[in-house]
């Protein structure tokens, strides 16, 4: 957990080589949705662009059917989700039927102040979806993706500064309240979000590596 650019899919991607487990966004799978233009996609496309979070009851089912699916049989990172109360309690009656719980809830810890630099910044290989920043996270080679060699790249139509004031104030006051709720469960880590991206990688995998031994 934590707000728009707190480096949630930076950190999720890195955890998925590590661990083995696929990382499930739910953000990637309303952008997808969008693009191919169906009914959820017709739905949320709106609601994205204004910077608001599209209804429970899409994505409680969107995320049901996601991990269904064989790949997510031995475990999942979820990143993106849950972002609301009803989200939460719904995920703990899917895990519940599938006698699964969560190991930890990681909340990644940034100033307001950084996310603004992070998400103006912020863009994605179109070929294989690895995450770059302007500033903060550079391909080795200008203009050509690290992980796949592509030379396309792509920025989200959500990742302006109208749209980030809104997306804020979303996490603020629908999403963060759900921190207590994992706090009083005894799963939420804090992490620092606002160090290098190698020194965040660090800490998390540390405080990680600890729950599984
Ligand atoms: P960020 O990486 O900036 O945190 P995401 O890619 O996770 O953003 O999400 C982009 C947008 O998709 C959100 O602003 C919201 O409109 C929608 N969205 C993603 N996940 C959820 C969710 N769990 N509940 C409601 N809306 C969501
Ligand atoms: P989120 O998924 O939480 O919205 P991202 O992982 O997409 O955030 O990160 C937002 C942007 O900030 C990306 O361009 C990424 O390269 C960059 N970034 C991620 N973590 C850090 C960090 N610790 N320091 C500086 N930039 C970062
Ligand atoms: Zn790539």
């Amino acid at each position: 957990m934590g707000p728009p650019g707190a480096g949630k899919g930076t950190q999720a991607k890195r955890l998925e080589e590590r661990y083995g487990i696929v990382q499930i966004s739910t953000g990637d799978m309303l952008r997808a949705e969008v693009k191919a233009g169906s009914a959820i996609g017709r739905e949320a496309k709106a609601v994205m662009e204004a910077g608001k979070l599209v209804s429970d009851d899409i994505l409680v089912r969107m995320l049901s059917a996601r991990i269904a699916r064989p790949d997510a049989a031995k475990g999942f990172i979820l990143d993106g989700f849950p972002r609301t109360v009803p989200q939460a309690e719904a995920l703990d009656r899917m895990l519940a039927e599938k006698n699964m719980a969560l190991d930890a809830v990681v909340e990644l810890k940034v100033d307001d102040a950084a996310l603004v630099a992070r998400i103006s910044g912020r863009y994605t290989c179109a070929k294989c979806g690895a995450g770059y920043h302007d500033s903060f996270q550079k391909p080795k080679v200008a203009g050509v993706c690290d992980k796949c060699g592509g030379t396309e790249f792509t920025r989200r139509a959500d990742d302006n500064a109208t749209t980030v004031a809104s997306r804020l104030e979303s996490y603020h006051r629908q999403t963060a309240p759900l921190l207590p709720y994992y706090a009083a469960q005894g799963r939420l880590k804090t992490v620092d979000g606002m160090a290098a991206i190698d020194d965040v990688t660090r800490t998390l995998t540390g405080v990680l590596d600890a729950l599984t031994q």
